[in-house]
C-alpha cells in the first residue's frame, strides 16, 4: 500500500478573477521507504504541496489518502492526530526554541503527547544520538552550528517516530558542506527505512534522493528516478581521507 497516494489535488487561493492555482491537479503516489526530492522555480508550488501533504493545509479539490485512510473526512482535530503522529517537519530556518535546550527542544512533541519524563529522556538520547549530536543536549541553539541546530531540528521530527518526514528546503540555510551532512544523515535514516519528501533547489541536494520531481506552474512536469545518486557513504569516506573528520561535525 502506498504510504501517500494524491488523486486530482488543486489548491486554489482566493475567488474570481483574482485566484491564484498554486498546485492544479497533482496526482501522486509514494511507497514507504522513498526518499523523493522536489524541484521547481520559486511560486511552482513546492512549499504549498508540501503544505497539503503535511495536513496543515486542505486543497480545494481532489483526494489524499495517508496510510490508506482519506484525509478529507477529517475534522481539524482528526488532522492535527494524523499529523501528530504521522508526519515529522524540518525546515529551512529550524524553529528551535532559544530558550530550551536542545534535548528539551527535541522531547516538545513528546510533552504535547503526554509521555512521562522517563521515557521522554531515553527515547531524546536515542534521537540525539540517531542524528550525532549526543554529547550536545544540554547547549541551547544559539551554543551550536547552524547544522547542529539542523540536526537537532531532525531529531525532533524523527522523535515521535512518524511515517514520513517532510522537509522544506533543509538545507537553504546551511553552507554546502554542511548540507551535505544532512543529506548524509537523510540516507542513513532513508537506508534504515525512513521515507522522506524534500524541497530544494540545488541538483546536487536532490540528487540524494531516490526519485525527482519537477514542479512547474502547479503542475507536476516531469519525475524520475534519480540514475546517479549520490551515495552519503562515499561522501563521508572522501571527508574523512581529505580531512581526517568523521562527517557528523557542522
Ligand atoms: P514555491 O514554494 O514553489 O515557491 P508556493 O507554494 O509558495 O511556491 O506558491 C505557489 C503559488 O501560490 C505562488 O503563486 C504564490 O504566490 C501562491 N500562494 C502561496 N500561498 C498563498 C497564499 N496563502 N495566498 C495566496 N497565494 C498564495
Ligand atoms: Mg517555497
Amino acid at each position: 500500500m502506498a504510504l501517500i497516494e494524491l488523486k486530482g489535488i488543486t489548491k486554489r487561493y482566493g475567488t474570481g478573477r483574482t485566484a491564484v492555482l498554486a498546485v492544479r491537479d497533482v496526482d501522486l503516489e509514494v511507497e514507504p521507504g522513498e526518499f523523493v526530492s522536489v524541484m521547481g522555480p520559486s511560486g511552482s508550488g513546492k512549499s504549498t504541496l508540501m503544505n497539503l501533504l503535511g495536513l496543515l493545509d486542505r486543497p480545494s479539490e481532489g483526494t489524499y489518502r495517508l496510510a490508506g485512510r482519506p484525509m478529507e473526512r477529517l475534522g481539524g482535530r482528526g488532522l492535527a492526530r494524523e499529523r501528530n503522529g504521522r508526519i515529522g517537519f524540518v525546515f529551512q530556518s529550524f524553529f528551535l526554541l532559544p530558550r530550551l535546550t536542545l534535548a528539551a527542544n527535541v522531547a516538545m512533541p513528546l510533552v504535547y503527547r503526554g509521555i512521562g519524563a522517563m521515557a521522554r529522556r531515553r527515547r531524546v538520547l536515542d534521537v540525539l544520538a540517531a542524528v550525532g549530536i549526543e554529547q550536545l543536549g544540554d547547549r541551547r541553539p544559539t551554543e551550536v552550528s547552524g547544522g547542529q541546530q539542523q540536526r537537532a531540528a531532525i531529531a525532533r521530527a524523527l522523535i515521535a517516530e512518524p511515517a514520513l518526514i517532510l522537509a522544506d528546503e533543509p538545507t537553504g540555510a546551511l553552507d554546502s558542506r554542511t548540507g551535505e551532512g544532512i543529506m548524509a544523515l537523510f540516507q542513513q535514516l532513508n537506508a534504515a527505512g525512513q521515507t522522506i519528501i524534500q524541497v530544494t533547489h540545488e541538483p546536487d541536494i536532490a540528487r540524494h534522493g531516490s526519485r525527482l520531481i519537477r514542479l512547474r506552474d502547479g503542475r507536476i512536469a516531469s519525475q524520475e528516478a534519480v540514475a546517479d545518486r549520490l551515495s552519503a557513504e562515499q561522501l563521508l569516506a572522501s571527508w574523512a581521507e581529505t580531512e581526517g573528520v568523521d562527517g557528523s561535525a557542522g
